[in-house]
């Protein structure tokens, strides 16, 4: 990458608009990442919203018919303004939670009914729930729970209105039949399954891609660029053959002008297919050869060298790390899962991670709109009812990240596990491979609280200059008067920590 070119693609990652965005959790040096890995479903796949979801609602609503659910809740069409990803379904008592990292419910709706202040507490007596009792709470923590969060809570709404059923706490009475919340989550959970397993989901999605896949010609480009820095692999869950029709469909049938048509698989140094997140950042499966004429997996485990243009199935991510040499902490991996993308690689690989959020765009586009306001109301708490106007223009469940000035389980696990987010990968195109990510320091937004983040970043690095391909930002009084002042709090603290020893110490003896 020569030094104009990174210089345009810095300059326009600071002048773009914040969906452009790549946003900071902890400091990463693009220099220093030796191999890009992708998942593919929701990252380097974008499926058009809310076109995608609505097909998927569709398909599950009629697997509910077809297993013997009333005929209608055919009635009942995708509203995309109602759920938010992240949300928690209580099988007990069937609603639906949006909650805080702590287990504090911050939202709480039964069907489409919005709970208040007393009907939340006769379920939940401290408007608490505990998250770790897995076998009551199950979290829609991806973008392919949308459609089944909205199912339930369609059928939840149709058979507390519905006359022909008694409502009870933990269910509904139709006769002598009893129909239990917990089993009607477990029905939705079995027709989600259904609709990926027997592959009518992938079947409808490839009779018509120009419909529900979002086509960006700069995937190749960023990809191109990607690979004369470093290696770059696909590891997917997707099978091989939705892999290659959704693969062509990218990067073959939408190549930019003057650029040369290369076959899907050349962008890749190793594609991994069938890889079973998150058992592939574990134990993983057995790696397997591909028949790539066929689809049809080679019997045995592979054992041999990388063989470029060879897809592989299954796998783990330390084959990866083997076959292409590298180390799990030279990986940038990206993907749109919290869970099998992100917090398993962070947590057992070790691996720098990358989280595409691709709610981010509207969630930035009002946070943007509705800042002023945002800020005028943190100073006035008794407009608060104003915020909650606010978080309404996200959707009916409010924002993604926060409600009102509280953090969601999302937002927090996004911070622990995500080195960067931004709402798509190809933003990664805005930025020089040698670019360093720095993670804001926490005392600067506290200490430097009037000043905006556009403001800070401006006084922060004034003036840019290039110099042998790195960029080099002078540091300005503003910088170096937060570090001087960090400095103080890290001596401040680390002496409080040694009288608190002492103290300790001595208090023991004593004692
Ligand atoms: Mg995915």
């Amino acid at each position: 990458m020569d030094n104009l070119a990174s210089s345009s693609s810095c300059e326009l990652a600071l002048k773009t608009g914040f969906e452009k965005k790549i946003f900071v959790n902890r400091s990463l040096t693009l220099e220093n990442i030796k191999c890009y890995g992708f998942d593919m479903d929701y990252t380097l796949v974008a499926y058009k919203s809310p076109d995608y979801e609505s097909m998927g609602f569709e398909l599950l609503r009629d697997r509910m018919v077809s297993v013997g659910y009333p005929h209608e809740i055919l009635r009942y069409t995708y509203d995309p303004s109602f759920p938010t990803r992240g949300l928690v379904v209580d099988t007990k008592y069937g609603n639906l939670l949006k909650v805080d990292s702590n287990g504090n419910v911050l939202v709480c709706t039964h069907g489409f009914r919005f709970l208040r202040g007393e009907d939340i507490q006769n379920y939940y007596p401290n408007k608490f729930i505990q998250r770790d009792d897995t076998e009551r709470f199950y979290i829609l923590n991806t973008l392919f729970n949308l459609s089944e969060t909205y199912i339930y809570a369609c059928l939840v709404d149709f058979f507390t209105r519905c006359n022909r059923y008694t409502n009870l706490l933990k269910g509904f009475q139709h006769g002598d039949l009893f129909m239990s919340y917990r089993s009607m989550f477990q029905d939705v959970r079995d027709a989600m399954d259904f609709i990926h397993d027997s592959g009518i989901l992938k079947e409808q999605t490839i009779k018509n891609l120009e419909k529900y896949v979002v086509r960006d010609p700069n995937i190749p480009v960023l990809l191109t660029r990607m690979k004369k820095v470093a290696k770059v692999f696909l590891a997917t869950n997707s099978d091989y053959n939705y892999t290659e029709a959704i693969m062509r469909y990218l990067f073959e049938s939408n190549v930019k002008p003057g650029t040369p048509k290369l076959p899907w698989r050349s962008y890749f140094d190793l594609v991994v297919v069938d890889t079973r997140k998150p058992l592939f950042f574990g134990d993983g499966t057995v790696l397997r050869q591909v028949d790539t004429n066929t689809g049809k997996l080679r019997i045995g485990t592979y054992t041999g060298d990388l063989q470029h243009g060879t897809v592989y199935s299954g796998g783990s991510s330390d084959t990866v790390c083997d076959l292409l040499g590298v180390k799990g902490k030279d990986i940038l991996y990206v993907g749109d899962h919290i869970f099998g993308d992100i917090l398993k690689s962070k947590k057992r690989q070790g691996w720098k991670t990358f989280l595409v959020v691709p709610e981010l765009t509207k969630e930035l586009q009002v946070w943007e709109e509705k800042q002023n306001l945002f800020e005028e109301l943190k100073r006035l708490d008794v407009f608060l009812a104003e915020l909650y106007k606010m978080d309404m223009s996200y959707g009916q469940m409010g924002s993604l990240l926060r409600s009102g000035s509280t953090q969601t389980l999302f937002a927090s696990q996004l911070i622990r596990y995500a080195d960067l987010y931004s709402s798509s990968c190809i933003n990664l195109l805005h930025y020089p491979f040698n670019y360093l990510f720095m993670a804001p320091p926490v005392l600067v937004s506290q200490l430097l609280h009037s000043c905006t983040r556009k403001t800070l970043l401006k006084s922060l690095f004034k003036k840019k200059k290039r110099k042998n391909g790195k960029m080099i930002g002078e540091i300005t009084l503003l910088y170096k008067t937060h570090c001087f002042l960090c400095w103080i709090l890290v001596v401040m603290a680390t002496n409080c920590y040694k009288t608190c020893c002492n103290w300790n110490k001595n208090k023991k003896i004593h004692g």
